[in-house]
């Protein structure tokens, strides 16, 4: 014959319910000690039950965002950005645009903190709720044209559908062929006003010519990517660089890096 506290685990695990599983007799004993109300004590359980499941869902979300998670808020300095920046990324992270299904765009100079910098906003996302999708361009291209290969372009686009916000690192940064460029094409179309992209950039639009090539889909990329889009130039002296000053004792001012910003 079962006891009740038995019978107690045997419902709680039916029901999915580990975290009360394993806290209801400890919060029952502060609940008898504190007087509490049977609703407070049923309140307290659920409300752990709640925020454990928040925590876990948040890990599983941000490792499957492939976000690399060193790349935090916590750990960018917010100080080297140009004051008037602030608080538009304070906004992003906020994931207003995400929902309205806004692009993001950042362009700069190498070290400037551009993939950093939508890491953090990324991670912040999920922390909000939002799925989320980080990959470098290069790999991204590959996926999609290996798909391609396989006659499964459709099905692979249709599973990054389920991601609000895709981050594509470092477009243009590889050079790649037409035939891959076209796939990526295919990704901007098919996500166009349905879900949003960020992107970081070297290369100013100007020179996006060499990344897909034919200058029509070149103007449609664009076109796609721009329409309903928030633009960010950061064009900051290399982070690698100052620190590598830093460390030597150098001076360690934030100045404008010499190529100054990209014409868009
Ligand atoms: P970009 O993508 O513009 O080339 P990264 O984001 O890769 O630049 O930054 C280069 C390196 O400098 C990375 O290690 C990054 O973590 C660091 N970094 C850049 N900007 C900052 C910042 N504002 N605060 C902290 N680390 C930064
Ligand atoms: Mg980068």
């Amino acid at each position: 014959m079962k006891n009740t506290t038995q019978e107690i685990d045997i419902y709680l695990k039916e029901l999915r319910l580990p975290t009360i599983r394993s806290t209801y007799e400890e919060t029952a004993f502060s609940a008898q000690k504190e007087g509490w109300r049977y609703e407070q004590y049923l309140f307290t359980l659920a409300a752990r039950e709640c925020d454990e499941r928040s925590v876990k869902r948040i890990e599983r979300q941000l490792q499957e965002s492939r976000l690399p998670l060193e790349k935090s808020k916590e750990t960018f300095d917010f100080n080297r950005l140009p004051l008037k920046l602030r608080p538009l990324i304070t906004g992003l992270m906020e994931g207003m645009f995400a929902q309205r299904k806004d692009n993001v765009l950042i362009f700069g100079t190498p070290g400037s903190g551009k993939t950093h910098l939508l890491c953090a906003i990324g991670q912040e996302l999920v922390r909000c709720g939002k799925k989320v999708y980080f990959t470098a361009c290069s790999l991204l291209v590959q996926d999609l044209l290996r798909a391609k290969k396989d006659l499964a372009l459709r099905r692979l686009i249709k599973r990054y559908e389920r991601y609000e916000v895709i981050i594509i690192d470092d477009i243009g940064y590889v050079q790649h062929s037409k035939q891959e460029m076209e796939v990526l094409f295919t990704l901007f179309a098919q996500r166009y006003e349905r879900g949003s992209i960020m992107i970081t950039s070297n290369l100013a639009f100007s020179q996006w010519g060499a990344i897909f090539k034919d200058p029509m889909v070149t103007a449609a990329a664009i076109d796609r990517l721009v329409h309903h889009s928030v633009i960010i130039e950061l064009n900051l002296t290399s982070y690698r660089i100052e620190q590598a000053k830093i460390s030597k004792g150098l001076s360690s001012q934030t100045t404008p890096a010499p190529m100054g910003a990209p014409t868009l």
